[in-house]
């Protein structure tokens, strides 16, 4: 079912939506700041191959990711966050933070203060780093790969 787009909106929370509101989207984009490149990486979140290839589709499409030839076949390619792609880091540091708060569940991703290196727990990330005695900003941590459950 086609819905209404956000696109012509004259609100930006409205428009990024029509960028990276859909299913799966922001996953990808989590995936690729801790390292998935290729189509193969992206598949280990248990996205379906079809919906990956939408959705990465549509990232290009948008500038969020540039689609780069690798290796020697024509047909093999990876994704590589554009500078627009990487400006999502910020959504989603507060939206683990939300989700920290917010949901239920076990985590099994982790957030790092790029200043110190230190692991952020949530009540650091929208304040205070105790190692480094910084204020920490949703532009200043990295996640880092998915542990083993915990
Ligand atoms: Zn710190």
């Amino acid at each position: 079912m086609q819905h209404t787009s956000f696109a012509e909106m004259p609100c930006p929370v409205a428009r990024t939506l029509d960028v990276i509101g859909e299913w799966w989207t922001l996953v990808i984009v989590r995936d690729a700041l801790v390292g998935a490149r290729r189509f193969d990486d992206f598949k280990t979140s248990g996205i379906a191959d079809n919906i990956l290839s939408a959705r990465l589709r549509k990232l290009v499409e948008e500038g969020v990711f540039e689609r780069r030839p690798y290796g020697e076949r024509a047909d093999r390619f990876e994704y590589v966050l554009t500078r627009k792609g990487r400006d999502l880091l910020p959504v989603i540091a507060v939206m683990w933070d939300w989700g920290k708060k917010w949901t239920k569940g076990r985590t099994n991703t982790r957030l790092v203060h790029v200043a110190c290196g230190t692991e952020l727990t949530d009540v650091m990330l929208r304040g205070h780093c105790e190692s480094c005695d910084r204020d920490v900003l949703p532009t200043e941590v990295r996640p880092l790969r998915p542990t083993a459950a915990r």
